[in-house]
Order: structure tokens, then C-alpha cells, then sequence
């Protein structure tokens, strides 16, 4: 029912073909030895409802649309990279997280230019961007990131009074591995996103909780910088090497609500140096570098322009606030490619807990197939 329509596919049009066009913007520069060998397009292999006219722009130019006739979701088929047998996943063994709290698609990856977001249309060519991902539930802070975290949309109470009902990938996953706590870390300028490291759910609740860095002090204690957040975020990766991490960052959220347009943008522009700070170092550590996937998400947007205030707030279920980004870096994914397939927030969960082998009991998202090679 998310694959597209007719009717989805005229009205997205305009976004499809931005996404797209990102595929073909990245041929220029190609010298990444990752990109010549990427695969085609995941158009024409992942989605039979897919417009294979618009897909075969998505893939590279000097690669054909044959190198995959298996059907995607065949587990069985080789791994394009070594041919041993794809039997499952996967080379990952750690998932970094990192949002960016509330820029508009419009203003990231839905612009044309990408004049605010260099570092991350840069990343894309290793990476692959769904050009449809959206936040189908509460579009507010503390349930878009209950929603990637838990797998589950809650209208939660936005000031961190009231913890999700279910237990979130960190839980689950040391749950599942035994590992201390330590080797999970949610990192956050507000302070009331350390509701994700705990749950309400029988046999969970104050169970299997990760390490939490959020605000000034923990709950309550107000939000901080960001540069706080980047420099912790460094420190807890140099120091413990979570196996999984959720990183925010909060100032264009924050900017956007002060109504200073100019320093809303100046704010995705810093967040998009963040990311690439952040990427580069763990590409340059030996315990993290091939093994480790990046998601780069937001928990929300923000209303269009003809929506109430504009950019100043978000929170209902207008496209600005909706629409996000989603770019994920990892050695089981495509590299360079647009998807065009209709995912959602409640998709990263189950995701990441296919990439780091354990279940999402409670989770009521999918697997993003597409993405993987
Ligand atoms: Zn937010
Ligand atoms: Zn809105």
C-alpha cells in the first residue's frame, strides 16, 4: 500500500526528480573506487511499481540495468562484493544515528542545490538517499524519535515528562547481545530525549538501558550546544565504540522556532559539518571503518510556507512537516543510488535491527530492502 501509485507518483514528481537528479549530479565527480562498482539503479530491481523511466536515471550512467535480476528481497542472492552467499546480514556491526532536529526537506535534501547541506550531498555518493521518507506519526521531537527508536508512533507529551511505551533498538539490542551499556549511547542537546533509554513496557522498563548524554544534566536539566553534543558525541565514540548510538542536534529546530530564517539555515549549514566531522572519524578508526553503518535522519520537518507560521513550527501532518531525509553510509548498501519507494520513520528500527542481527519485538515497522545491495 506505500508502493507508489499513479496518483503518488505525479504529485511527487518534483521530489522524485529531486532526489533523483542527485543520482545524476554525483556522476561528474566519480573517482570513489566504491562508486564504480556501485550497483545500477534500485529502481528497476526493487519495485515492479517503480517508474523504471525515471529509475534508470537514478542509477549511473556507465552502469547498465542488468546486474541484478534476482528479485531483491531473495536473500540467497550473492554479494556483489565478494560473491560468497548473502545469507543474511551483515558486515555492519555498529549503527550511528544522527539527527538533525527539525530542517524542512526543502531546505536539505529537496533543494536543488544543496547549497546548506555540501558535506551531506558529498556523502551521498557513498551512500544512498530515500527520496520518500516520512514521519507518518506525531511530527514533534520526542515522538519522531520515539518513532525511529522504538518502531512505534506515540503522541507522546513533547517535554520528556512521559517515557515510550515500548522498548527502543538500544534496549533490545543489549538485550539480545548481553553487552553492557556502554556499547549503547543516546547523545543529545535536549534534555528530554533521555526518554529513550528506557520504556513503560512489563520486563523492560529500567531494564537493558543505554548510557544517556542529553542537555545540560540529564532530564530536566535544559537543553545545551550542539558543539557540546559534537564534542561528547566524539568522546563517547573514542572512549566506548558503542556498537549502536543515536546522536542529535538541535539548533535548527531551535532557530526555526526563534523565527531567525537566517540562522535556521546557518544551523542546518553547521549541523551538515557535524555529520561529515562525525563520519569522517569513524571512518578514520580502525574498530568502526567497513563495519559500520550511518543513518542521517531527522525526527521532523517543518510546515510549508502556505501552513500556518511557515518554517517557525511544525507538529502536524502538513508535507513540510512530514517529508525528512533519510541518507544511510554502510558496506550493505548501495552507494550513490536514489530510492524512489515510499519508506517511513518507523522503518529505521527494523532496519538497524536486521543490520545488527536481533529482533524488534514490538516494532510495527518494515525492513528498507531497497537500500541494501
Ligand atoms: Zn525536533
Ligand atoms: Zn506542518
Amino acid at each position: 500500500m506505500r508502493y507508489p501509485n499513479r496518483i503518488l507518483r505525479s504529485v511527487a514528481g518534483i521530489l522524485v526528480f529531486s532526489a533523483l537528479s542527485c543520482g545524476k549530479e554525483t556522476k561528474i565527480p566519480v573517482t570513489d573506487a566504491g562508486y564504480v562498482t556501485a550497483p545500477a539503479t534500485v529502481s528497476t530491481t526493487a519495485s515492479p511499481a517503480s517508474s523504471s523511466s525515471s529509475s534508470s536515471s537514478a542509477g549511473a550512467s556507465s552502469a547498465s540495468n542488468t546486474q541484478n535480476s534476482t528479485p531483491f528481497y531473495d536473500v540467497s542472492v550473492a554479494n556483489p562484493d565478494d560473491g560468497t552467499p548473502y545469507t543474511g546480514c551483515c558486515k555492519t556491526q555498529n549503527v550511528i544515528i544522527i539527527v538533525m532536529d527539525g530542517p524542512r526537506f526543502s531546505e536539505t535534501f529537496g533543494d536543488y542545490s544543496k547549497q546548506y547541506i555540501p558535506e551531506e550531498s558529498r556523502l551521498y555518493t557513498r551512500g544512498v538517499l530515500l527520496g520518500r521518507f516520512y514521519n507518518n506519526g506525531t511530527t514533534n521531537t520526542d515522538s519522531g524519535h520515539d518513532a525511529i527508536c522504538t518502531g512505534n508512533y506515540e503522541n507522546l507529551e513533547n517535554t520528556g515528562q512521559v517515557l515510550p511505551l515500548y522498548p527502543s533498538i538500544f534496549q533490545q539490542y543489549l538485550k539480545a547481545t548481553g553487552k553492557p551499556s556502554e556499547k549503547a549511547w543516546v547523545v543529545a542537546s535536549k534534555d528530554k530525549l533521555q526518554i529513550l533509554g528506557n520504556c513503560q513496557t512489563l520486563g523492560w522498563a529500567d531494564k537493558y538501558m543505554p548510557r544517556t548524554d542529553c542537555g545540560k544534566n540529564g532530564l530536566f536539566s535544559g537543553y545545551r550546544n550542539d558543539d557540546t553534543t559534537f564534542q561528547h558525541a566524539k568522546n563517547v565514540l573514542n572512549t566506548y565504540h558503542p556498537n549502536l548510538m543515536l546522536i542529535n542536534f538541535k539548533d535548527v529546530d531551535v532557530r526555526g522556532h526563534s523565527n531567525l530564517w537566517g540562522q535556521y539555515l546557518t544551523a542546518i549549514k553547521k549541523t551538515d559539518e557535524y555529520i561529515k566531522a562525525l563520519y569522517d572519524m569513524i571512518e578514520a578508526d580502525p574498530i568502526y571503518k567497513g563495519k559500520t553503518t550511518v543513518i542521517i535522519t531527522n525526527d521532523h520537518g517543518r510546515h510549508l510556507n502556505s501552513v500556518a507560521d511557515g518554517f517557525i513550527n511544525h507538529g502536524d501532518d502538513c508535507e513540510g512537516c512530514r517529508h525528512i531525509t533519510f541518507l544511510a553510509l554502510g558496506p550493505d548498501f548501495k552507494q550513490g543510488v536514489g530510492v524512489d519507494q515510499h519508506f517511513e520513520q518507523i522503518d529505521i528500527s527494523a532496519t538497524v535491527a536486521k543490520l545488527l542481527n536481533f529482533t524488534m519485538d514490538y516494532g510495527k515497522g518494515k525492513v528498507i530492502d531497497p537500500i541494501f545491495r
